[in-house]
């Protein structure tokens, strides 16, 4: 396969991963490629994707179709949502949720800033929900910021876009009957992931911290690195159990014991990639070496190919 063949393959699967390229549309186009960000292909291919709802437990539903997983929490007071999806997706995502319940939005909680999780905060703030975010998500929002592996500039979010609750270490929300638990993660795949806790039903929303069966995209330009990724790993599987229901940022719902894998995984990849960089490989070489190759089959077909993932660990080590 050549170098060009390998990023087309890897641009793809980043486009599946965030749930809006399917089977039937992998072999098209050519268009799909013509414009030079993928943040553009994911909002046009957003606005052609349906939104799946799926029940979970406890009243909290997952919407898929949208980016990154957006998680639907139900009960007498109103509706929680954490993410909120792209902006493209705002009659579809407000339709499902109709679908849950006609009690308004209360909250929205991001779990981090990338678009295809907070874009939809100015409208789902504009039905009156009150957004809950870690400081640097405000931060990030309200700011310019170029991330250069997407080739794309982010303007500064709207007002009516930023988080109104911030918090630095945690912070707790009584609602619906429960206690809600966010908790910051310190710079994993950004500088400002949070995890969201629902301790009724035991279900953990970890954000991009988890891609399920994915190579997770680390966001070097807002703070991100593989050892934060490790560590927020490592956090993930002390808070859990082999009960919990974990949603990932991108990907089906998993358990403890994926979550397990894909640990092992970063860690084995770090110190592969790590090893050959202090051997005075440079980063082509270490691609060449395939530092990812015993894990490529099964994290490396849908999302970012072992090359690409080598590429970003080899950056932090
Ligand atoms: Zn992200």
């Amino acid at each position: 396969m050549n170098k060009e063949q390998t990023n087309k393959i890897s641009r793809v699967g980043f486009l599946r991963s965030v749930g809006i390229i399917t089977a039937g549309t992998i072999l098209m186009p050519r268009s799909l490629f013509a414009q030079n960000s993928p943040v553009i292909t994911i909002k046009n291919e957003a606005a052609k994707a349906s939104i799946s709802v799926q029940s979970l437990r406890g009243n909290i539903y997952l919407l898929q179709g949208s980016g990154g997983n957006i998680a639907v929490f139900n009960g007498p007071e109103g509706i929680l949502m954490v993410d909120g999806g792209i902006a493209v997706s705002r009659k579809k995502i407000a339709a499902a949720i109709k679908g849950i319940s006609t009690k308004p939005i209360k909250y929205l909680i991001n779990t981090h800033w990338h678009f295809d999780h907070a874009e939809g905060n100015e409208w789902i703030h504009k039905t009156g929900a009150t957004i809950i975010a870690h400081e640097n998500t405000k931060k990030n929002l309200g700011s310019k910021i170029t991330v250069k592996d997407w080739n794309y500039t982010f303007p500064p979010a709207p007002k009516e876009a930023l988080p109104t609750i911030i918090f630095r270490d945690e912070h707790k929300l009584k609602f619906n009957g429960t206690e809600i638990q966010m908790k910051y993660y310190k710079p994993s795949h950004t500088d400002c992931d949070i995890s969201v806790y629902f301790p009724g039903a035991d279900i953990l929303h970890v954000g991009d911290t988890w891609w399920n069966a994915h190579y997770p995209f680390i966001d070097h330009d807002s703070g991100g690195t593989i050892d934060g990724m490790i560590e927020a790993s490592n956090y993930n599987l002390s808070v859990t159990t082999d009960k919990t229901m974990i949603i990932p940022g991108h990907g089906a719902v998993g358990n403890r014991n994926q979550l397990l894998q894909f640990r092992d995984m970063l860690v084995a990849v770090r110190e592969k990639v790590g090893a050959l960089k202090k051997d005075g490989r440079t980063m082509q070489e270490t691609v060449d070496a395939k530092p990812t190759a015993a894990f490529d089959a099964q994290y490396g077909n849908f999302v970012l190919n072992g090359a690409f993932f080598t590429k970003l660990v080899y950056a932090d080590v």
